[in-house]
Order: structure tokens, then sequence, then C-alpha cells
């Protein structure tokens, strides 16, 4: 633009349930930050796929919407799911093919305890966990690979093939070691099933001591998902940056998000690191149906992955006061119901813009 002025154009699929709630939330933030700051522009091009789409319609998207979505330089995405709809549908029809189409091989969330919330983990207190997961987001058992033979019958096989290549590992492995290498304490630790998968996973833990060799100044460390969810519990303190699989990352992530506090301050990005293809942005909770339309969804997991979409745009000096500003809130108190407090999603949402104008 001639103006100097940097322009970013923003896919916003809001989705289903609290996933339009958060997102409205999470815009007016945006909103907020552009206006303080100025420098930059973003442009919001909101997008209708979801569950009721797909119930009027017969399908979640239109046709050609990948190819449409490619144009953007992110993706910022509510939830979806609906009751009536069996969750693998929307999984398989919406977020799977953008994951592989756009290659988002990398999955991060970063989880830890917020000043402001009680841990539920004993003898820690805020600061003491700090962690970022990094899950493997293309591969494993979200391969599509399988299916089922002598359906109904007795005989009846389902198979479901994990699928894991070289490349998809050492690109992850890659990853991994690199924002271990970039946080203070240097920590990784590679979570693996290799003591009973006899193929995919012994090529994991290959590629781990492999790729390690590039990082010499990285500690890590290898440890079975089994004895992980106790460690995560029992030693949280002895835990930084974690890399694992598409199914182990998608259960220990969540294991993290309840000892942080709230699945609702828990934020995601599916990434592509090359750049080639835009990344996705969004919050790790669902569509939560039981609480939709009452105002009582707490917005910060959402603004928070906004604040990720921005320092992914080149935005770090809004994306810090989006952060600090939710921080902030949730320090005073000023929250919904999941973290103890008695405030509305709308009244989350005006907080954290108040914060922000005075910051
Ligand atoms: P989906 O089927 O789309 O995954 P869900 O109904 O399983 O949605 P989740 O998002 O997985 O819901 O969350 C489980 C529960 O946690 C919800 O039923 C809701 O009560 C609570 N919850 C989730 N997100 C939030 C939020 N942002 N604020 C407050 N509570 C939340
Ligand atoms: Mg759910």
């Amino acid at each position: 633009m001639s103006s100097g002025v940097r322009s970013h154009k923003i896919a916003v699929i809001p989705g289903d349930g609290i996933g339009i709630e958060v997102t409205a939330s999470t815009l007016a933030v945006l909103r907020a930050v552009q206006d303080k700051i100025g420098g930059f522009e973003l442009s919001f091009d909101e997008l209708d796929y979801g569950s009721a789409r797909y119930k009027a319609q017969g399908s979640y998207t239109p046709e050609g919407w990948l190819d449409y979505l490619r144009k953007s330089d992110a993706i910022f995405f509510g939830a979806v799911g609906d009751p009536d709809v069996p969750d693998h549908i929307s999984l398989w029809e919406l977020i799977l093919p953008m994951r592989q189409k756009f290659q988002q091989y990398i999955n991060i969330r970063p989880s830890s305890i917020l000043p402001g919330i009680p841990s539920r983990v004993v003898g820690t207190k805020p600061g003491d966990l700090d962690w970022v997961i990094i899950r493997e987001n293309t591969e494993g058992e979200y391969a599509g690979q399988g299916g089922r033979t002598h359906v109904g019958t007795e005989w009846e096989v389902a198979t479901e093939l994990a699928v894991f290549t070289r490349k998809g590992v050492e690109r992850v492995m890659r990853f991994a070691f690199e924002t271990a290498q970039s946080r203070p304490r240097k920590l990784l630790t590679v979570v693996s099933k290799s003591n009973a998968q006899r193929y995919g996973l012994l090529l994991w833990d290959e590629v781990a001591e492999q790729v390690s060799k590039e990082y010499p100044d990285v500690k890590w460390d290898k440890m079975l998902v089994d004895a992980m969810t106790v460690r995560m519990v029992a030693k949280p303190t002895s835990l930084d940056t974690i890399v694992t699989t598409n199914l182990h990352g998608d259960i220990l992530s969540d294991l993290a998000a309840g000892l942080s506090g709230s699945i609702g301050i828990a934020h995601s990005a599916s990434l592509d690191p090359t750049r080639t293809s835009p990344s996705l942005f969004e919050p790790v909770h669902g569509a939560a149906f039981d609480i939709m339309g009452k105002d009582l969804a707490n917005p910060i997991a959402a603004i928070m992955s906004a604040a990720e979409m921005l320092r992914w745009l080149g935005e770090a000096e809004a994306a810090d006061l989006v952060e600090k500003a939710c921080r902030q809130s949730i320090a005073e108190g000023k929250t919904t119901g999941d973290l103890g407090g008695s405030l509305k999603t709308s009244q989350v949402t005006s907080e954290v813009v108040d914060i922000l104008e005075q910051l």
C-alpha cells in the first residue's frame, strides 16, 4: 500500500455455538488494537462455513473454498460442532482438509498457569507451569487411511492406519528443537509409544535422535505417552517444550489445558512454517452448545489465539498488547464463571478493550 500501512486479509470462520460468540469478542478486540496502534489494517472476510450451513445446504463449505481461503493471509476459526451432526463429519469436511491442503503440519498449544487462576497442580504457583506443546498435525492416526470390511457382521474388521513419513517427522522435530532452543530453558521432551508400536513410532524416535544432533545446546529426553501423563501432573516443572504425534498431542494438550485452569483460556495455532499457505488460529474449545446463547463463554482463549495470529503476521507490538490486556483482566479477577468470576462474555470483552486502551 502506498500509505505504508501494512494490510492483512483475515478469513474469519466463526462456525457454530459459542464459536460465534467468542469470534465476535475477538473481532472487537482486534479492531480496538488496530485503532490504538495504527500502522496496520486488518480486513475481515466473514464466512458461513459450519454446521448450520451443513444442515441447510448439505455441505459445510461452498465449492472451491480451499482455493478461496488460500488467498487470505491467515484464518481465524471459532469452533464447529453441533449436537445433530456427528463430530467426525465437521472434522473430515472442514478442519482436516485445511490442515492437509495447507500443510499446517504444526499445531502449537502454549499452556501456563496465569496469575489470578488457582493452579490445579499440587505444589505449583503461577509461572511454574509454562509449556509449549507441539503436535504433529497432518499424519499419524489422522491420515485417513483404513477401512471397514464385513460391515455389520460378526466378522467385521475396522482398521485405522497410522501413517508416519520421514519427511513429516523430520519437519516437526526440527520445528520442536528450534522452539526449545528459542526458549530460556532449552528443554525438549519427545513423546512416543515406541514400546508398543513397531514401525511408526520407532521412526519417530530415530528421527528425533538424528535431528537432535543439529541442536547440541538443547537438552532433550524421550517419554512414553502413558508415563508422560503422570509426569505432567506429578512433576510439571520438569517440562518445557513438548513434541508429540497427532493423536497423543490431542490428548496431552487437553490435559495441559485442564491443568492450567480452564479450557476457556486454551488457545492454539495450526501453522505452515514455510508460509506457503495461510495458517489457522483458534481456541482449543468446541462449540459448547450447553452454554451457547447465554453470554457465558470465556472469550479469552479466542482472543489469545488472535494475539498469536497478530504475532505470526508480524504485528508483535499489537500481539503483546492484546496478550497483556487478557492477562491483566484475569489477574484482576475480571473473568467468566469457568475461572470463578461473575462476568459475562460481553463484559469480559469490554474489560479487555478498556484495559487495552489504557495500556
Ligand atoms: P465440541 O463438540 O464442538 O467439541 P463440546 O460441547 O464438546 O463442543 P467443548 O468445547 O469441548 O464442548 O467443552 C466442554 C465443556 O467445557 C463445554 O460443555 C462447556 O461447558 C465448557 N467450555 C468450553 N469452552 C468454554 C468457554 N470458552 N468458556 C466457558 N466454558 C467453556
Ligand atoms: Mg469437545
